[in-house]
């Protein structure tokens, strides 16, 4: 019997006979290796896009352990977005057909609250939801989690971005701590690693992507000279690699503005960042920066510190570091998981020695690259994919992430999947959201109320 065949597992074999009767042959490779340790109870970590197979991976594990003729919620879940949510319990529904009388509800924001408290009125076995919602229902003691044996946190990474860290722990505190806790991610950030390290129990770790090395990073050298100064090789190489985040570093704060300014003054999406801003405006940058509504950061080592990006598509150096654990350190960022990172460093005549003494550090010698061809130049500056909005409310008015997507998603809204993250200070939110779609959005939220008031609300263009 091959290991991926679904019959090698223990499972009812009416869920067998429906998943091949779904026309599944074999297991995908996040199946195979999740579902034997689903199966056996443990708690799991395991890294899962969309398309991998993840959602038939946990819905399998908790189907086979429901007890059908108990009609309580024993299976919670949460996903960042309504529009995954249906997905989810659709394919939780088509696994579960030949199981008779098996309730799935789907509890999402924006969606009518009344008619969910009717539907929970009247029972489910499995709920699929939004984590802002499902902690509004828990509250007003209309979801009961007594009985839950197993907790689902399906695109965990999505959901921390979005902001519903806090919506998450308040929603584990209502459930039984005696259960089983799968966590699904596509990256696995310190954010993720501590939540896990919160909830879980000796978590079984799925093929998860190894965390690169620097051997993973292709280096190239770019040598400007009279005839190109360095901010026309800076454009060609960002209009050469269309990076969506990409750092790049200088050696002093007065050219972090500098490079920065003439940069959008040529359309780039940049933004400068080093230790002489305001911390709000520090703050605001690192924000737009890494919800990809400004795609260049031009900083400072220093400044760079604070910078909880997990990874980079591109690093480049506008001047090379003057130490070169330095440079390492900065080229370290670059690479997203399971694919080559780009590390580009300009140098002239008179960095020639500093090149030398990196290549004799790091031990090996690094590719020198002809620029692209200046024909480039003529080609607009790659727009961002997100634009910010700020809204003027934020903790202290009681505004929460699934208030917003709420706002945004419901009637005439944008869809789930064309918002990104939401950040929420004190006194003030700021929500990604496609670029395509920011108008609309904007609209939405400026007619629409949030807790019931209107905060001034606009687009922060990068
Ligand atoms: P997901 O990654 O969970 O979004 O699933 C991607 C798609 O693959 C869904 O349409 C599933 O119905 C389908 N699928 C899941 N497992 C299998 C399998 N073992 N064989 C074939 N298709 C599958």
């Amino acid at each position: 019997m091959s290991q991926t065949a679904f019959s090698s597992l223990k499972l009812n074999p009416d869920l067998l006979k429906n998943i091949s009767s779904l026309g599944y042959q074999a297991m995908t490779p996040i199946q195979a290796q999740s579902l034997p340790h689903i199966l056996a109870g443990k708690d799991i970590i395991a890294q899962g896009q969309t398309g991998s197979g993840k959602t038939a991976a946990f819905s399998l594990g908790l189907l086979e352990k429901l007890d059908v003729k108990r009609f309580r919620v024993q299976s919670l879940v949460l996903c960042p977005t309504r529009e995954l949510a249906d997905q989810v319990a659709k394919e939780v529904r088509r696994l579960a057909r030949t199981i008779h009388n098996i309730k799935v509800l789907t509890l999402c924001g924006g969606m009518p609250f009344g008619a969910q408290v009717g539907s929970l009125e009247h029972g489910a076995h499995v709920i699929v939801g939004t984590p802002g919602r499902v902690e509004d229902h828990l509250r007003r003691g209309t979801l009961k989690l007594d009985n839950v044996t197993t907790l689902v946190l399906d695109e965990a990474d999505r959901m921390l971005d979005m902001g519903f860290q806090e919506a998450l722990d308040a929603i584990i505190g209502y459930m039984p701590s005696q259960r089983q806790t799968l966590l699904f991610s596509a990256t696995f950030p310190e954010q993720i690693k501590s939540i896990a390290k919160r909830i879980m129990l000796e978590p079984v770790v799925v093929q998860v992507a190894s965390s690169h090395d620097n051997s993973s990073i292709q280096q190239y050298l770019y040598k400007v000279d009279g005839d190109v100064d360095r901010l026309t090789a800076l454009r060609l190489l960002l209009l050469q690699h269309h990076p969506e985040s990409v750092v790049v570093f200088c050696n002093t704060k007065l050219e972090t503005e500098q490079v920065a300014d003439e940069l959008r003054r040529h359309d780039f999406s940049a933004v400068a960042l080093n230790g002489d801003m305001e911390q709000r405006d520090r703050d605001q940058t690192l924000i737009r920066f890494a919800n990809k509504s400004a795609s260049i950061l031009v900083a400072t080592d220093v400044a760079a510190r604070g910078l909880d990006i997990e990874a980079l598509d591109a690093v480049i150096n506008y001047h090379i570091a003057r130490e070169l654990e330095v440079h390492v350190h900065r080229i370290g960022r670059t690479g997203r998981a399971g694919s080559k990172g780009i590390a580009c460093t300009l140098f002239d005549e008179k960095d020639a020695y500093r090149v030398a003494r990196l290549e004799a550090f790091i031990g090996q010698t690094i590719e020198v690259k002809p620029l692209p061809a200046f024909s480039l130049l003529q080609q607009p500056a790659q727009k961002p994919l997100m634009t910010t909005l700020q809204i003027d409310g934020g903790k202290k008015q009681k505004v929460r992430p699934g208030d917003i997507l709420g706002a945004l998603t419901g009637a005439n809204g944008i869809a789930g999947a064309q918002v990104g993250k939401i950040h929420i200070s004190d006194n003030v939110a700021y929500v990604a959201v496609s670029r395509e779609a920011a108008k609309t959005a904007l609209k939405k939220l400026q007619q629409g109320k949030l807790k019931g008031r209107s905060f001034r609300v606009r687009l922060l263009w990068a």
